[in-house]
């Protein structure tokens, strides 16, 4: 089965590029994916997922959500001059995969507020740059509180010091002590180095977009004596591995890999950011951001394979924030923001794997970044009451 474009098929030609709609992108991803992986079409009449999930394995069952990377287009991932960037995905997740080509962000485009909008499945409105609390309701916050679950049971691992609260919001009746523990890698590097650390400077670079944006941290940060009680990571461990990392997110996967193996949070949020530094306008950095945040999404896979508490009962949720601009729109400069708004901006794609999951299908109807919260409360028996999205019918 094949879906036609409403727009017929000299809908590019007729309009050009610069007038993408969400549909055109999802329609161009989901073609670039079937040629390159050979994944099928899906649809509804494929009806629900054909898994069932007793109690007991229902209770052992982990998510890991990864956000990837602050944003990256399709002309430099999924379209055909892109592939070579991404291989880990096209040729070990996508196959994998339920991949869904129209994830549509209609919130602000900022990474803490977009980020925190995805943990709470309501677009949140605060101000990207300033270090509050989401308004409504995490995820983290409905797990914990419905299912009961030890505060050491969910784990947000964020690029940047700003992230620190995204871990539990300011809502009444959630809120404080019911959130996540946020590990903020950076923060615990320059613990580690007391203050001074040049030459770890290329791991500390907090925020892309505002470099001179450094929030005081305060609450419930993680805190540096919890390095060896957590983490099992000696201080001077942790210093020496640090020294053969290359950048922020492979600091972050060091803190992720120890966390697995440590703690083995049933929920756990990976918030990557290398990408991000596109902003500063080398593409070159992009491209070499786009390959690592693949390698690093591979390596994830292959850890959750072979880490006892998480082998054959994990879902891997991967998805990005939001894009960035294209070329075409006027008020941007291409992959170097994302201000415009544009539909590049703002259509995005997510792809889920692992236990429960159909593999090699692409779904191309539209859906909200507020639909994930929803989606994972459905398969983790949660109930995200406050969320303004809707469970992913073809993952339940
Ligand atoms: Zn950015």
């Amino acid at each position: 089965m094949r879906l036609e474009s409403p727009f017929g098929d000299g809908f590019g030609a007729r309009f050009g590029s610069a007038k993408e709609s969400a549909h055109h992108l999802s329609c161009t991803r989901r073609d670039f994916l079937r040629s390159a992986t050979g994944v099928a079409l899906g649809s509804a009449l494929m009806g629900a997922s054909p898994f069932v999930w007793g109690a007991a394995a229902a209770k052992k069952r982990k998510i890991i959500v990864v956000t990837f990377g602050g944003g990256a287009r399709d002309q430099e991932t999924f379209a055909p001059e892109g592939q070579e960037n991404i291989p880990h995905l096209l040729r070990e997740l996508i196959p994998q995969s339920s991949f869904f080509t129209q994830v549509v962000n209609q919130g602000i485009l900022g990474h803490y507020v977009a980020t925190a909008s995805l943990a709470t499945g309501v677009y949140e409105t605060f101000n990207n740059f300033a270090a509050v609390a989401p308004e409504h309701p995490t995820v983290f916050e409905y797990f914990r509180k419905d299912l009961r679950r030890p505060s050491s049971d969910t784990w947000v691992v964020a690029p940047s010091n700003g992230f620190n609260r995204i871990g539990e919001s300011d809502y009444r009746s959630y809120g404080p002590g019911m959130g996540a523990r946020v590990i903020l890698p950076k923060h615990l590097l320059t613990a580690a180095m007391s203050g001074t650390a040049p030459d770890y400077e290329h791991l500390l670079r907090d925020n892309y977009e505002t470099p001179l944006y450094a929030p005081q941290l305060a609450g419930s940060e993680f805190e540096l004596e919890q390095m060896e009680t957590i983490l099992k990571l000696s201080v001077d461990d942790f210093k020496a591995h640090a020294k053969t990392l290359s950048s922020p997110d492979e600091l972050s996967m060091y803190v992720v890999r120890q966390l697995m193996r440590q703690q083995a949070p049933s929920l756990l949020w990976i918030t990557l950011h290398d990408i991000d530094v596109a902003h500063a306008g080398a593409y070159s950095l992009y491209i070499e951001g786009i390959r690592r945040t693949d390698r690093l999404c591979g390596e994830l896979w292959k850890l959750a394979q072979s880490e006892p508490e998480y082998a054959g009962n994990t879902t891997l949720f991967i998805l990005p924030d939001f894009g960035r601009d294209s070329d075409q729109d006027a008020g941007g400069n291409g992959f170097q923001h994302h201000r415009t708004g544009d539909p590049a901006s703002r259509t995005t794609w997510m792809m889920v794997l692992g236990a429960g999951v159909r593999e090699g299908v692409v779904y191309d109807h539209p859906m909200q970044s507020t639909d994930l919260v929803p989606t994972l409360g459905a398969l983790m028996g949660f109930s995200p009451s406050l969320s303004q999205g809707r469970p992913v019918q073809e993952l339940l």
